[in-house]
């Protein structure tokens, strides 16, 4: 693969991110994350600034096109009316992922993967079966969710500004970080946890998805410092561990993608041509 002056689509000229993808690769990913408060000790963007971290990586290792992020995410009921945190509806969410994809297609892109590091897999799940009616080959994966299982890494599930969250905050930008201010803090379910998967986690019997449900009191009434979870935990060895198996898979997924699907050509998704 020829060195590239960036990965990024929005550091290239027009030019140059159609050529890349007639001539290269035509996968592009998106990082999706959010403006959301993450306790004292980590930044409002850190969900955004995770997943541009492992989109670059991704991009760097894979050759797909990074897409520029658009900071902003959708976000459950329970996460509205907290300070910190400024949530764009579903409706805002799907519309502004569905421009992005049909944007960046009429560069050449064919294939698209939505990385979110931000729990909103209700609007982009809803956005990739939209597109699908439209034509259009998208992913959508939320990096926690598609890791499963890190228990050889951590200590416990991953929730929010946690040890996952804050370890991979220091590995990618730990001048944001403040560790003398992280706490750890729970909230109290509506119901017993036992029915609910929690986030990165094996599924058991008799459990949903915790999307699935409003298992939750707002988090404005619920939260003091708003974290769920031990951010106590963290390190940037776990969170070098988190990145790197997550860019190593995604990665893997890009090149059977590019094997299967060389420049120019489109899965086909609908019985509609996209063009
Ligand atoms: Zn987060």
């Amino acid at each position: 693969m020829a060195e590239r002056k960036s990965v990024w689509f929005h550091e290239l000229s027009g030019q140059e991110v159609t050529a890349y993808a007639q001539k290269e690769c035509d996968v592009a990913i998106l990082p999706l994350g959010s403006i959301e408060q993450h306790g004292p000790h980590c930044p409002t963007a850190s969900d955004s600034l995770n997943a541009i971290g492992m989109v670059e990586r991704i991009a760097e290792k894979s050759g797909a096109m990074a897409l520029p992020s658009p900071m902003y995410g959708s976000h459950p009921y329970h996460h509205w009316y907290m300070p910190g945190t400024i949530p764009l509806t579903y409706e805002t969410h799907i519309g502004l992922v569905m421009d992005i994809v049909r944007g960046a297609a009429v560069s050449g892109y064919n294939k698209f993967i939505l990385l979110s590091a931000h729990g909103q897999v209700s609007s982009t799940i809803v956005a990739v079966h939209k597109l699908g009616l439209e034509g259009y080959f998208t992913l959508s994966l939320h990096w926690y969710d598609f890791l499963r299982d890190n228990k050889d890494v951590l200590e416990d599930a991953m929730w929010h500004a946690d040890e996952a969250e804050t370890s991979v905050a220091l590995y990618l930008y730990p001048q944001f970080v403040d560790m003398s201010k992280a706490v750890k803090e729970e909230g109290e379910g509506l119901l017993s946890s036992k029915w609910k998967i929690a986030p990165g986690m094996q599924a058991e019997p008799g459990q949903m998805y915790h999307f699935e449900g409003t298992f939750a009191r707002p988090e404005c009434c619920e939260l003091k410092a708003g974290v769920i979870g031990d951010p106590t935990k963290a390190s940037v060895e776990k969170g070098e561990k988190l990145v790197t198996r997550l860019v190593d898979l995604v990665s893997e997924l890009i090149a059977e993608i590019r094997e299967r699907y060389p420049v120019g050509v489109k899965p086909q998704v609908s019985v509609k041509e996209r063009d």
